[in-house]
C-alpha cells in the first residue's frame, strides 16, 4: 500500500513524483517502459527547451489550447519557480531567444538526471517495464492500479502522468484517456498539433523547393473567405511532402481546426516581405530597376529574398530571370509583387498525431480543480502533463505545462492524508 502512485516518467510524472517525496510520503513512480523521461531526452533536438522567461500573460497566449487554465497552477508554481527549482538541483538554465530556457550545458539528459537524483534522494519507489493496465476504483474513490502482468497495488491517491499520443515510440500511447473515461472524465477530441502540412501543389511534388528555408516571414492560414484566421512570422521550411518549419508548426493546428469545420484544402499564405506593403513592395522592384535598367533581374532584386526563392516567384510571374528590367512591364512587376506578399500554398492535411510534437485535445480542464489538479469527478485521482486538454506552441511550453500541473498534482495528492 502507498499513499501516492504516479503513473508515468514524463516531465509530469518525475515532477509530481519529487513534489509527493518531498511530503514524506510513500510514493511509487511507475513507468511502463524501460527508462524515465525518454520524451524529456529527445526533447528540443536533445537540449531540453525546459520554460521559458516570458512574462506569465505571454506564456499564456503561447498556450492556444486553454493556458488560461494555467492561471491559477501558476500562483503556487510557476516558470521562475521551475528555473529556481532546477538551479538547486545543480542544472542553471540560460536564456536564448523568444525567452525560451535551455540548460547551459545543453544537455537534455542533465535536466533527466537532476530529476532522477531528487527522486532518489526523496526515496521514492520506482517500478520500471511496468505498464498499467487499469485504475481500480469504486463508487467514490480510486483504490490502486492494475499492471498489465495482472498485479495490482493499492494506494491513496493516484496521479495520472502517461502524456497523450503524439510519438508513441516514447511510450506515449494514449493509454490514460479510455481510464479518464471510466472515472466519469470526457475526453475531448484529440488532434495533431505542432506537425508539418502535407500539399500536393506541382511545386511540392516535383521536390523543386525541398529544402528551402525562408527567415521570419508571415505565414497565414486563411479561411474559405480568404481572411487570416492566424498570421505567426517566423521561419520556416518547403519539404519533400509539404511546408515545416517553426513558423507552420504554430499554424498547424488552425489548419486542422480549418479542415475540420470546412473541409480542404486550406489556404496558406507566405509574406516574404512583412515589414512594407505591397505597394512598397512594388515601389521598391521598381527602383532597383531604375538604378541599374541593364542587369538581368535576378541580379538587381538578389538579397530582397533567397536566390531559389527568388528564381522560382520569378517564374511564377513569368518573368524570364536574365531579362534586363528596363523593358519589362509594371504589370509583371506587380505580379512578382503580390507573390513575394501574397503567395498562397494550398495543404490538403498534416502529419499524423503520431508525428506531431504534441496532442490537441484530451481529458477536459473543466472537469479538474485547477489548484489542485484533482479530478471533479473521482476522490484520489489527479491529472497532469499533456493528457491534459493543454497545448502550447513549441518553445519550452509543454514542458513548463508538464512541469507546473505535475508539481500541483504531487504536492496535492500527498497532501490528502
Ligand atoms: C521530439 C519532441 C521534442 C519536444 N521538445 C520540447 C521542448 O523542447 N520543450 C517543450 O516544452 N516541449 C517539447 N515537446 C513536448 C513535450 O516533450 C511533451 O509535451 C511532454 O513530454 C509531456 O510530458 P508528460 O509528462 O505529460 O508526458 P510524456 O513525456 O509523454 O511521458 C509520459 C510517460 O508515461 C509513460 N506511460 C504511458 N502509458 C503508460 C502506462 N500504461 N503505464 C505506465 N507508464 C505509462 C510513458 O512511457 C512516458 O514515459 C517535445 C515533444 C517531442 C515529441
Amino acid at each position: 500500500m502507498y499513499d501516492v502512485i504516479i503513473i508515468g516518467g514524463g516531465p509530469s510524472g518525475l515532477m509530481a513524483a519529487a513534489a509527493a517525496g518531498a511530503e514524506n510520503k510513500k510514493v511509487l513512480l511507475i513507468e511502463k517502459g524501460n527508462k524515465l523521461g525518454k520524451k524529456l531526452a529527445i526533447s528540443g533536438g536533445g537540449r531540453c527547451n525546459v520554460t521559458n522567461r516570458l512574462p506569465q500573460e505571454e506564456i499564456v497566449k503561447n498556450i492556444p489550447g486553454n493556458g488560461r487554465f494555467l492561471f491559477s497552477p501558476f500562483s503556487v508554481f510557476n516558470n521562475e519557480d521551475i528555473i529556481a527549482f532546477f538551479e538547486n538541483l545543480g542544472v542553471p538554465l540560460k536564456e536564448e531567444d523568444h525567452g525560451r530556457m535551455f540548460p547551459v550545458s545543453n544537455k537534455a539528459m542533465d535536466v533527466v538526471n537532476a530529476l532522477l537524483d531528487e527522486l532518489k534522494r526523496l526515496k521514492v519507489d520506482i517500478k520500471l517495464n511496468a505498464p498499467v493496465s487499469k485504475l481500480l476504483m469504486n463508487e467514490e474513490k480510486v483504490i490502486g492500479i492494475r499492471l498489465a502482468t495482472g498485479e495490482e497495488i493499492t494506494a491513496g491517491a493516484i496521479v495520472v502522468a502517461v502524456g497523450g499520443k503524439a510519438v508513441p515510440q516514447t511510450g506515449s500511447t494514449g493509454d490514460g484517456y479510455p481510464w479518464a473515461e471510466k472515472a466519469g472524465h470526457t475526453v475531448t477530441d484529440l488532434y495533431p498539433t505542432e506537425v508539418p502540412l502535407l500539399s500536393s501543389e506541382a511545386f511540392i511534388k516535383s521536390k523543386e523547393l525541398q529544402g528551402l528555408a525562408l527567415r521570419d516571414v508571415a505565414v497565414s492560414v486563411l479561411n474559405k473567405k480568404g481572411k487570416a484566421i492566424i498570421t505567426h512570422q517566423m521561419d520556416m521550411l518547403f519539404t519533400h511532402f509539404g511546408l515545416s518549419g517553426p513558423a507552420i508548426l504554430r499554424c498547424s493546428q488552425f489548419v486542422v481546426k480549418e479542415i475540420k469545420k470546412n473541409g480542404g484544402p486550406v489556404s496558406v499564405r507566405i509574406d516574404s516581405l512583412p515589414e512594407i506593403n505591397e505597394e512598397e513592395t512594388f515601389q521598391k522592384l521598381l527602383s532597383s530597376i531604375k538604378e541599374d535598367p541593364k542587369k538581368a533581374v535576378k541580379n538587381v532584386w538578389k538579397g530582397l529574398v533567397p536566390e531559389r526563392w527568388l528564381l522560382f516567384l520569378l517564374e511564377q510571374a513569368k518573368i524570364q530571370e536574365s531579362e534586363d528590367g528596363q523593358n519589362l512591364s509594371h504589370e509583371k512587376i506587380r505580379s512578382l509583387a503580390h507573390l513575394l506578399k501574397q503567395f498562397v500554398v494550398k495543404v490538403h492535411g498534416t502529419q499524423p498525431l503520431e508525428k506531431a510534437f504534441v496532442t490537441g485535445g484530451g481529458v477536459s480542464i473543466k472537469e479538474i480543480e485547477p489548484k489542485t489538479m484533482a479530478s471533479k469527478k473521482k476522490a484520489g485521482l489527479y491529472f497532469c502533463g499533456e493528457i491534459l486538454d493543454i497545448h502550447g506552441y513549441t518553445g519550452g511550453y509543454n514542458i513548463t505545462s508538464a512541469l507546473v500541473t505535475g508539481k500541483l498534482a504531487g504536492m496535492s495528492a500527498a497532501k490528502v492524508f
